[in-house]
């Protein structure tokens, strides 16, 4: 196991701004919900742009806590808003949105989960809020891709656009876009170029609770990664055939993944954490540039 410092752990890309607690990770940091009425009324005024952060709260692993994909779009959505701040882009942090849908985990004790109604609900009504300050753009970095969770944000986004007119628009992948069968020309999609490794899908498939979002975890929340157990973690080597029966959830799922995570988490190494992030917060600053500018076009 390697021995590496994980001191680094800034949110901004290794200038000023960093974190103000070092070694910990405030979710209300730097978003709306440490803001005053005033600065709100004030940017909204302005025209600021809404960047909206989704997680769940699910199981990961025996090695990770509940919360990954919270922390995980909102490291994700801090990272963007520095790359736009350096562009002259100013953005706000709506509070980072975790009462989503788990089935794939479900089973698993601390696995959160909501009807899809409510999710739609909450989500819709949080836009329609906004829209009611004056916000006009809002875009959603979704950390989570279990299908019901995915299905719900993309017709809360939906259900939001065409009832209260707010332009929200759903960050995603190129190739998560295509694995959940999104089409590139969906007006509310904002395709950015993929940044998972291209070619086919490998045999063994790295998807929960794995190396990268163990990396992620251990760069920038090391205090809650149980190094000790990673440690005895072997890989899962499991396929697309598991992974369909593994989507529908239950203890069918729970069977394929008896310790909550279907990857191999022995490949983490936070640098790698870091780096992704920091990838992920050029490329996603890009495409909102682009899209403000009216030049952009989907990956
Ligand atoms: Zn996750």
């Amino acid at each position: 196991m390697r021995m590496l410092s994980v001191g680094g752990n800034e949110l901004t890309h290794s200038d000023g701004g960093a974190m103000e607690q070092k070694g910990k990770v405030n979710i209300f940091e730097k978003t709306m919900a440490n803001m005053t009425y005033v600065q709100i009324e004030k940017a909204a005024r302005e025209g600021t742009i809404v960047l909206f952060p989704v997680g769940v709260i699910e199981e990961h692993g025996p090695h990770l806590p509940l919360a990954v994909d919270v922390y995980g779009s909102y490291i994700q959505s801090r990272m963007v808003q520095s790359e736009l701040e350096k562009k002259g882009i100013e953005s706000l942090i709506a509070p980072p949105f975790y009462w989503g849908i788990n089935m794939a985990t479900g089973s698993f004790g601390g696995s959160f989960t909501c009807r899809e109604e409510t999710m739609i609900s909450v989500l819709s009504d949080a836009m329609a809020s906004l829209k009611n300050w004056g916000f006009n753009h809002v875009f959603f970095i979704n950390h989570h891709l279990d299908g019901g969770h995915t299905k719900a944000l993309d017709k809360a986004i939906r259900r939001a656009r065409m009832e209260i007119g707010v332009g929200a628009y759903w960050i995603m992948d190129q190739l998560v876009a295509k694995r959940l069968g999104f089409k590139e020309d969906e007006t509310h999609l904002l395709i950015h170029k993929s940044l998972m490794p291209s070619g086919p899908p490998p045999l063994y498939l790295d998807l929960h609770a794995e190396g990268y979002e163990t990396s992620l975890m251990w760069h920038y929340l090391p205090e809650l990664v149980n190094l000790e157990v990673l440690r005895e973690l072997k890989p899962t080597n499991l396929t697309m055939k598991d992974l369909l029966v593994w989507r529908k959830g239950g203890m069918e799922a729970r069977k394929i993944t008896p310790q909550g995570y279907f990857g191999d988490p022995s490949t983490a190494n936070p640098d790698v954490g870091k780096e992704k992030i920091e990838t992920y917060g050029s490329v996603v600053a890009e495409v909102i540039e682009a899209f403000l500018q009216g030049r952009y076009s989907a990956a």
